[in-house]
């Protein structure tokens, strides 16, 4: 019999959700309700084996959306009890130096997610309207929260603190905190199983490279350093984000160029990255045109591959012996030529990729038989994540 969680991933105007069978790792059924609240909504359920319901609708909130999602599975299946429903797991992007690990919610949770808020205004109270329109339509089961930060509270003051004033910091809750840590966290731990190795005697350097992208460095297990900050805008080059700049820049927008502080923001998280410098944020689009002779894309490639490149080098110094790099995500795992032109040049360091293998398809090794570290794409998978950290918690195995 199977046993599953349902995972929820709730924005503002949207609701992903997946049933899992924790055992399996199957997704017994996904969907997405895209544009709540406005006139325009659509709503999409899909059970494998059958065909995919799509709805125009108006679905006017998160509560509203949680019904339709019920009704599709009265309707379509699967059945709750029959998959037996371990509980619900919300991710949540910002918890804080509080949460390094999955926790059940209750009302404490819910003030501290709240709490951070200010830390993350875009996301945290909408992952709480997602997670309150959850208690409601599902009482009676176990909610847990995920949050994409926790993997990364491993890491050491030396890498999470920032140069500027101490007091400033503490008052205002100011140090990196990482996300996509579910990834990160299940890919390292992957890494090790396909290395045929101890999770606590590999380090791994994971790449996770989608419309937002971050590397973290993962000794043994742990976090020891990622590429995202305070919140997603630093680190590496991303869909519509500019990852590291000069934070002189800012005050230069606003001082010089007139530009007003939310105005900045925009530019910097949503017309930044490959859709700021080339017009499309997607990745197929970009190598598309700079396969066309196109230039402005061919020298964004070269600025993703620049960045990617100097990250690597920087974390092969922090961890030292290094065994993998893991490419995860929709960039991550489906282009080879961003993974080709990032670790270009590197061989001098061990890292030798090997074209045929680079070229192929899904869970794989792509270096070379000579190369000293290991480069696999490791597709990610954050929702059997969630279910598996949800599962631990809520059903433990019992020691008998
Ligand atoms: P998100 O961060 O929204 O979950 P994904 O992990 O799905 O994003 O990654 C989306 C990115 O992956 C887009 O830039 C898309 O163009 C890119 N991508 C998907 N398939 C390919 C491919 N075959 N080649 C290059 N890029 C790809």
């Amino acid at each position: 019999m199977s046993r599953s969680v349902f995972v929820i991933n709730a924005g503002s105007s949207s609701l992903k959700y997946q049933l899992v069978d924790v055992d399996s790792g199957d997704a017994l059924a996904s969907g997405l309700i895209e544009r709540i609240g406005e006139t325009t909504g659509v709503a999409t359920h899909e059970v494998p084996g059958q065909p995919d319901i799509v709805e125009q609708r108006v679905i006017s909130d998160h509560e509203h959306a949680f019904g339709w999602v019920l009704r599709q599975l009265d309707a379509h299946g699967p059945d709750l009890d029959a998959v037996q429903l371990l509980g619900i797991g919300h991710r949540v992007v910002q918890g804080g130096a509080r949460f390094d690990r999955a926790v059940l919610i209750d009302d404490d949770v819910v003030q501290q997610i709240d709490d951070l808020a200010p830390l993350a205004p875009l996301h945290n109270p909408a992952n709480l309207q997602g997670i309150r329109s959850a208690l409601a339509t599902f009482p009676g089961f176990p909610h847990v929260a995920v949050f994409d930060t926790a993997f990364h509270l491993t890491i050491p003051p030396a890498a999470h603190r920032y140069a500027i004033e101490g007091r400033v910091a503490a008052e205002h809750r100011i140090r990196k905190y990482g996300f996509h840590g579910t990834s990160h966290q299940y890919v390292s731990r992957r890494m090790a199983e396909l290395l045929g190795k101890p999770l606590e005697a590999v380090n791994t350097i994971v790449l996770h490279l989608g419309n937002g992208a971050s590397a973290t460095a993962v000794r043994g297990g742990r976090s020891v350093e990622t590429s995202m900050g305070m919140t997603p805008l630093a680190g590496l080059v991303m869909g519509t984000r500019s990852g590291d700049i000069d934070p002189g820049v800012i005050f230069h927008l606003h001082r010089v160029a007139g530009m007003s502080i939310d105005e900045i923001d925009t530019l910097l998280n949503k017309r930044s990255g490959l859709l700021g410098m080339t017009g499309t944020g997607d990745m197929r689009d970009v190598q598309q045109a700079a396969d066309a002779g196109i230039e402005r894309a061919s020298e964004a490639l070269d600025i993703v591959a620049h960045r990617l490149r100097g990250t690597v080098g920087a974390y092969l110094a922090h961890l030292g012996r290094t065994d993998a790099i893991a490419f995860t995500a929709g960039i991550g795992e489906n282009s080879a030529p961003v993974r080709a032109a990032a670790l270009a040049g590197l061989e001098s360091l061990g890292i030798v990729l090997d074209p045929v293998r680079n070229a192929g398809r899904g869970e794989r090794r792509i270096s070379a038989d000579e190369s000293a570290i290991e480069v696999w794409v490791v597709p990610t998978a954050e929702e059997l994540e969630i279910a598996r950290q949800v599962a631990a918690l809520v059903a433990p195995p019992s020691v008998e």
